[in-house]
């Protein structure tokens, strides 16, 4: 794995607004405090989500948007990008592949964070047809994408130089190796998926479950009782 002190910036891409807080907020607010920069790019705005009939695909887009950016402020993340494509139908096309190694190659991170492409068959809740083809999408835009200059040659046109990502991790598949153990931010986590408002304002003992899972975490990682985990598959793309 990558030395903790090569790590200086990190990349993030999820599907929806609140996808990289289940998964991964807790780990980016340890990398933050650390002085870390981190992004993130979110593929969709959600506009298929919550439960409130009330509003429409863009009211809800804005209102998703918006609760995303408080929760990034919560574990310290203020650069947060929109790619902006339609909620539910997201497909890993040369298009998103581009769009994504476009990021890569501005941000130049070693690390990329993002969905598993694989679905999870004891947990399908992380196995959303979006989360898997922005997984697959941006694991093709890491490799080789980014780092091919010969791949969408306008970035290059842009002053976009190939970028190689070192490192990748995967978050909500069925084969997770690498625990981070996020006792000491826990707080900010949960303050952070609870600024989805719309999305799980009305979800009933919502922070208790939560909690109980991620110390599930805790012990597949081996940590002693009262802690918390989150799970990752790392991959070496170096
Ligand atoms: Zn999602």
């Amino acid at each position: 794995m990558l030395p903790e002190s090569e790590i200086t910036r990190v990349l993030v891409v999820t599907a929806h607004p609140d996808d990289a807080d289940f998964g991964a907020a807790g780990s980016v607010a340890l990398f933050a405090d650390r002085g870390v920069e981190v992004t993130y790019l979110l593929v969709t705005d959600g506009d298929a989500g919550g439960n409130d009939r009330a509003l429409d695909h863009s009211g809800m887009a804005e209102l998703r948007r918006a609760e995303q950016a408080a929760a990034a402020k919560c574990v310290g993340v203020s650069d947060l990008r929109f790619l902006g494509l339609p909620d539910g139908t997201v497909v890993p096309s040369p298009d998103l592949r581009k769009e994504i190694a476009r990021t890569i190659r501005q941000v130049r991170p070693e690390l990329v964070i993002t969905h598993h492409p694989e679905r999870n068959y004891q947990f399908i809740a992380p196995s959303h047809p979006d989360h898997r083809a922005v997984g697959g999408a941006t694991l093709d835009a890491v490799y080789p994408d980014a780092r091919n200059p010969y791949a969408f040659p306008d970035l290059l046109e842009e002053g976009l130089e190939a970028w190689t990502v070192r490192e990748v991790w995967l978050m909500g598949g069925p084969t997770r190796n690498h625990w981070v153990d996020i006792t000491p931010v826990l707080d900010r986590k949960l303050a952070a998926l609870q600024s989805h408002t719309s999305q799980v304002g009305h979800v009933e003992g919502f922070v208790e479950t939560v909690r109980g899972r991620l110390a599930t975490w805790a012990r597949q990682a081996g940590l002693p009782d009262g802690h918390y985990a989150e799970g990752f598959q790392v991959v070496d793309t170096a």
